[in-house]
């Protein structure tokens, strides 16, 4: 039996090495590469589950023109057509491309050529301009190149890791189990900044819960005590660093230890263990993401994390580094290739001498000689009009976007879109003219660079779903008919990689760390073969950086004044991630497994708000800003703040008519990156009363409308959705369940409405809805759909079985699918004290390791008051 493919991850950009071994149609087993560096044989719940989302549910299997399946030949030349007319008639900056982290390098090197060698026009934007556009912007302004100085080694070697704005548990979670073992072996201490209380902080020595958007004088506090105590490298700084004459004045502004505690709005001596763990401790990594970047100073507040560490000297020495770990999987090729809007290509930007070196090595004659515009004035442009044709790859702005209204009216207003992608119905592809069907994950081959600089091969394991096509061959195939066949005339993905890596050694001369060279010669065999390799070495190690001098540049930046509540918009909004979902769940919202950690979008809340505001667990509430409203279940939470609400960022118009977070986010955006400031939007939230509440379980995905809320999430065989609404219950049997005869027993005077469709001694569905919200257990009906046999119907229409059963509760271990509620009777009953001891007991925590936080939050809950 074969190990499998060698591959990596589709998510997040930890980028984790993957063998998929196929074991059927369409199914796959997937096990972590233990060869693969970044992570030596682990993954996340989200990697693990893959294999239940490579099916063809959902899939574009044909390219459409005006929602009717057509040739790829008609499809590639109507685009080709409107594109080439667009420019005629409007001039290169009336197209755009709007592309994504999801695309590999080679896909990614295609499509910017087009724009920027060939259109002539630098209108390609990433969705990564949403989530690390500011540490970009920070490298360049600190390093005068993009480059992260940190790899994953660093976490192993350091003694004190600070965590800044980032989730590791839920968002890099093998990252954070790499802290975890570190911690274990050689006792690492672990510092979490961030206003909520994240599982991240469970195992933390010190979490300082600041005020959103005081980072900058947190760090200029840490700055000023480290230059009081001495821990400056002077000689580093001689040699290295250029420090402009106000530096110290302008960020020793209020830095004393008072002023910072009552800028961010922590206890003194809290901050005073972090400045003295930070003196014990020259091994720092400051690891970083999106509570940084997605901000209107997220790029200050990068540079703020680097002024520290090059101001102390840590960085390029071993477990000392700034490190800006990203988001998707391929962030980083992209930025390589050029593929955010502010950079040309292989990390040069737009200097005449750039423009005119890429022109010579492309042959293009018709470069871009200036940056285009950046994701969020991109479809404010498209709105106004400017933009007369659109293509979006790989990614789903009508959803993810901040004010993704506005995005909407956009796309509707355009007068040509074009979608490439492997799903047939997004938020975003109804409004395509024109769709194309790219290649999935499991389908494509080429390489995506992980937040380390680590070049790993993605490879197919699967054929091609219908007539898909890698994303690269359908851009290299609209260029070529719009006149540039030579320059689009690629065999395969090794043809496009060996250009790449030619382009980023071609007259280089060590003016940038990213450089290829070695890899130009590499044959067919070799790109098949191609292992894990990181680009530019021990970045900085040798203090010579990517400026004119070879400095690094500390840049003084200053606290910005922080917004005062609105008597409109009292309260913050702040969006983030769930541990098992992935953007806007078009692959995780297919796995079961992991659509039962979180089946619904929550709002978070303080207790003492929720009880100012009227609102309890399990209520829905209605929260709103000023770009628009959604609804979402509540959550009472002391892991918040007072005054601030947390909400996913994943539902979209597929799956649920709640909990849409692009809707509600503000579109302002950092004036340095461009990146949308997701973290704080001024809202307000209230309790929605609804006349009923009710759930469904069915085989089919019913169609639900806009008149009741509803949420759906896949479970085993099946759907599980979520209702609430006004009205009449009493039609709803007739709208969701599927055609046939149910069995029913309404109660009208009670409120109550219950109904079962068996179809062939199976349950096909059941309806559960009452006026009072007071419905049974989802558990074992869910399960019944999996069941070859339907219990009495008398048991389904009460939705639980003759003899109880225990509840399982939301999922906590995807995995072994262990539930909350099994978890906690279990901690009481064998008085488990440890996370081993959950893991011997109930397997729970034993394979991923994801949950493993989870599990140590319900230890301290629940076991403490069972076994003290
Ligand atoms: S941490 Fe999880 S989501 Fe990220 S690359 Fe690894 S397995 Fe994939």
């Amino acid at each position: 039996m074969t190990a499998g493919v060698r591959t990596t991850c589709a998510y997040c950009g930890v980028g984790c090495g993957i063998l998929a071994r196929p074991t059927g149609e369409r199914v796959a087993e997937i096990k972590g590469d233990p060869d693969h560096p970044a992570n030596r044989g682990r993954l996340c719940s989200k990697g693990t589950h893959l294999g239940e989302t490579i099916g063809l549910e959902g899939r574009l299997l044909h390219p459409m023109i005006g929602g009717r399946r057509t040739s790829w030949d008609k499809a590639l030349a109507l685009v080709a057509r409107r594109f080439a007319e667009a420019i005629a008639t409007h001039g290169p900056d009336s197209v755009a491309f709007y592309v994504s982290g999801q695309l590999l390098t080679e896909d990614y090197y295609v499509a910017n050529k087009l724009m920027k060698g060939f259109i002539g026009s630098a209108n390609i934007d990433t969705n990564s301009r949403l989530c690390m556009a500011s540490a970009v912007a920070g490298h360049l302004r600190a390093f005068g190149e993009d480059v992260v100085p940190a790899r994953y080694d660093d976490l192993d070697q350091a003694d004190l890791v600070l965590l800044v704005g980032s989730n590791t548990a839920w968002c890099h979670p093998v990252v954070h189990q790499r802290i975890m073992a570190a911690r274990a072996e050689r006792g690492t201490k672990l510092v979490v900044i961030d206003p909520r209380r994240t599982e991240t902080c469970e195992e933390a020595d010190l979490h300082l819960a600041i005020r959103p958007g005081s980072d900058v004088a947190l760090m200029n506090g840490l700055l000023t005590f480290a230059r009081e105590a001495g821990l400056v490298d002077e000689a580093f700084l001689a040699r290295s660093v250029s420090v402009p004459g106000d530096f110290w004045d302008r960020t020793g502004k209020e830095s004393d230890l008072w002023s910072v505690a009552r800028t961010c709005d922590v206890a003194p001596a809290d901050l005073r263990r972090l400045y003295d763990l930070f003196a014990a401790h020259p091994r720092t990594v400051t690891l970083f993401s999106q509570g940084i970047n997605q901000s209107l100073r997220g790029t200050d507040q990068v540079n703020a994390v680097i002024n520290l560490h090059l101001a102390t000297g840590r960085i390029g020495k071993p477990g000392a580094a700034p490190f800006s770990i990203t988001g998707q999987p391929n962030a980083m090729g992209g930025r390589e290739v050029g593929g955010l809007a502010t950079s040309l290509a292989a990390h040069m930007d737009f200097a005449p001498e750039n423009v005119a070196r890429v022109g010579r090595f492309w042959a293009a004659p018709n470069v871009a000689t200036k940056p285009g515009l950046k994701a969020v004035d991109l479809f404010r442009s498209v709105r106004d009009g400017r933009i007369k044709a659109l293509w979006v790859m790989a990614t789903n702005p009508a959803a993810s976007l901040p004010d993704a209204g506005m995005v909407r009216e956009a796309l509707e207003l355009c007068p040509f879109v074009v979608v490439s992608d492997c799903i047939a119905d997004t938020d975003t592809s109804r409004y395509a003219d024109v769709k194309l069907p790219a290649a999935a994950w499991g389908e494509k081959e080429g390489t995506v660079t992980n937040s380390e600089r680590m070049v790993s091969r993605q490879r197919a394991f699967l054929p091609p779903a219908g007539e898909s096509r890698p994303d690269w061959w359908i851009v290299a195939e609209v260029g070529r008919r719009m006149g540039w066949k030579a320059a689009f005339a690629y065999d395969s993905a090794a043809d496009i990689f060996r250009e790449h890596a030619r382009l980023s050694a071609y007259q280089n001369e060590g003016r940038r760390l990213f450089d290829l060279r070695d890899r130009v010669a590499l044959g067919n065999h070799a790109y098949d073969a191609l292992t894990p390799f990181r680009w530019g070495g021990d970045a900085f190690a040798d203090g010579v950086f990517s400026t004119d001098d070879k400095k690094a540049r500390l840049v003084p930046v200053e606290q910005a004044p922080l917004p005062v509540p609105l008597a409109n918009w009292p309260m913050t909004l702040n969006t983030g991630r769930y541990r098992d979902q992935w953007h806007t769940m078009t692959r995780t919202g297919l796995s079961p497994r992991l659509g039962r950690h979180r089946p619904e979008p929550l709002v978070e809340i303080h207790p003492d708000d929720a009880r100012r505001i009227g609102i309890v667990e399990g209520d829905l509430a209605r929260l709103s800003t000023p770009q628009g409203s959604s609804v979402y279940r509540a959550a009472i939470s002391d892991r918040q703040r007072r005054g601030e609400l947390f909400a996913p960022i994943h539902w979209t118009d597929r799956q649920s008519s709640l909990g849409r977070t692009g809707l509600l986010t503000s579109p302002s955006t950092d004036p340095h990156s461009g990146q949308p400031g997701f973290k704080r939007t001024p809202a307000r939230v209230e309790r929605l009363v609804t006349e009923w509440r009710g759930f469904l379980v069915a085989r089919e995905p019913p169609a639900t409308t806009d008149d009741m809320h509803a949420t759906h999430v896949r479970v085993n065989q099946g759907w599980l959705v979520e209702l609430a609404g006004d009205g009449d219950p009493g039609r709803l049997a007739r709208r969701l369940m599927p055609r046939g005869d149910p069995i029913d027993a309404n109660d009208p005077a009670r409120g109550r409405l219950r109904a079962v469709m068996v179809s062939n001694g199976r349950l096909a569905a059941a309806l559960q809805v009452a006026r009072d919200g007071t419905l049974p257990s989802r558990d074992w009906l869910v399960a019944q759909l999996a069941s070859e046999t339907a219990p009495p119907a008398v048991e389904l229409l009460a939705g639980r079985p003759a003899a109880p059963v225990p509840e399982r509760g939301a999922i906590v271990c995807a995995c072994f699918d262990v539930g909350a509620r099994t978890m906690a009777r279990a901690i009481v009953e064998h008085r488990l004290e440890s996370v081993e001891a959950v893991g011997q007991a109930i397997l729970a925590g034993t394979n991923c390791g994801s949950c493993r936080p989870a599990i140590r939050t319900l230890i301290a809950e629940c076991g403490g008051a069972a076994l003290g």
